[in-house]
């Protein structure tokens, strides 16, 4: 039994993710709060959508937790535990290794992550030599098994291409290779799909569902695309100037938003737009960190604004069983179903 084993039986029911009170501030001449007391909790075997609009703070959130801030950023936490395994706790090296191992973050742009000059199959060995001690050949062994676990034809051949070797489909598949290669407790996948054409984004998120189940990870998928998260997602968190306004199981939330941020979202894509009705946009765009408005920071755009919401900021509160939502106009708001 490996050492990953042992770990998975001994957390019981500890979640992949654990994130509470999360925030993040840019720290300059004046600091800028980027995102604010987010909390977050993807099960093994669950997946997760982290949905929002461009400038939400979806990708300094999953930087966050990867503990990849840089200098300028002050992250604060209560707690930001893997699979029971305390990170805020953990020497910096010791997190290192544990990024590509037990955490992996996919990013959009495969092109850029890939390295030009190697091939894949060194690229993706590379993590069994370095993490695993495996020799050459069994590493390639690995990485042409990956290759085909990903939906890669002919893996056996196409090994030893290089990333220019395959479509921007291929290359995504090639990224969730390097991510799963290890088992990783929690995969993060930010916007994995958006350079996509429709047709492909939808198998990928297929082969991340399949993985998921094949592997039981957490994944924790970020997408401004709503259309993207319907099919695939167990939960949902919905982010609005860096904060969560609205989270709950994703047939619940999609089907009776309780916040008119996720309703206007839903009232946008086109699958989900009602009957007969017309595809809606919001108007205006997510503000800035630097210039958060006051109140609800929705409120210069939300049609069901009442005078308090531009002075007061609604909490989060439970708007029925394991859902959350902080708008003052909630309840309203959930008998009132979109379908
Ligand atoms: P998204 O939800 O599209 O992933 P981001 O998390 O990338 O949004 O960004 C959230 C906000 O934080 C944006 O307004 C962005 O301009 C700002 N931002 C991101 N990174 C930095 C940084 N290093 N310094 C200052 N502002 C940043
Ligand atoms: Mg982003």
């Amino acid at each position: 039994m490996d050492s990953k084993e042992v770990d998975r039986n001994s957390v019981g029911a500890l979640p992949a993710l654990r994130v509470r009170n999360l925030s993040v501030t840019f720290t300059g001449e004046r600091d800028i709060p980027a995102v604010r007391d987010v909390d977050l909790t993807v099960g093994h075997g669950e997946f997760v959508a982290l949905l929002g609009e461009s400038g939400s703070g979806k990708s300094v959130t999953a930087r966050a937790i990867m503990g990849l801030a840089d200098e300028h950023t002050r992250v604060t936490a209560d707690e930001l535990s893997l699979a029971g395994t305390d990170l805020l706790a953990l020497p910096e090296e010791q997190r290192r290794r544990l990024r590509g191992e037990s955490m992996s973050l996919v990013l959009q742009d495969a092109l850029s992550s890939l390295n030009p000059v190697m091939t894949i199959g060194d690229q993706i060995g590379e993590l069994f030599r370095v993490h695993r001690g495996a020799s050459r050949e069994q590493a390639r062994a690995h990485a042409i098994d990956l290759l085909g676990m990903v939906g890669i034809p002919a893996p056996a051949r196409r090994v030893d291409d290089y990333p220019h070797q395959f479509s921007g489909g291929m290359r995504q598949r090639i990224l969730i290779a390097m991510a799963i290669a290890l088992e990783p407790s929690i995969l993060i996948a930010d916007e994995p799909t958006t350079a996509l054409d429709v047709t492909v984004q939808a198998q990928i998120l297929d082969l991340l569902g399949s993985l998921r189940d094949q592997f039981g990870m957490g994944v924790l998928l970020i997408t401004h695309d709503l259309g993207v998260v319907m099919e695939v997602a167990d939960s949902l968190a919905v982010m609005y100037a860096g904060r969560i306004v609205e989270s709950g199981d994703a047939d619940s939330v999609l089907g009776h938003p309780a916040h008119p941020y996720t309703e206007a979202l839903l009232r946008s894509v086109p699958q989900a737009a009602m009957r007969g009705s017309d595809l809606l946009t919001i108007p205006g765009s997510p503000p800035s960190p630097a210039r958060i408005p006051s109140g609800c920071s929705f409120h210069p755009r939300c049609h069901l604004a009442v005078e308090t919401c531009s002075s007061t900021r609604p909490l989060l509160a439970e708007v029925a069983p394991g859902r959350l939502a902080a708008c003052l106009r909630s309840e309203e708001l959930i008998g009132e179903p979109v379908h």
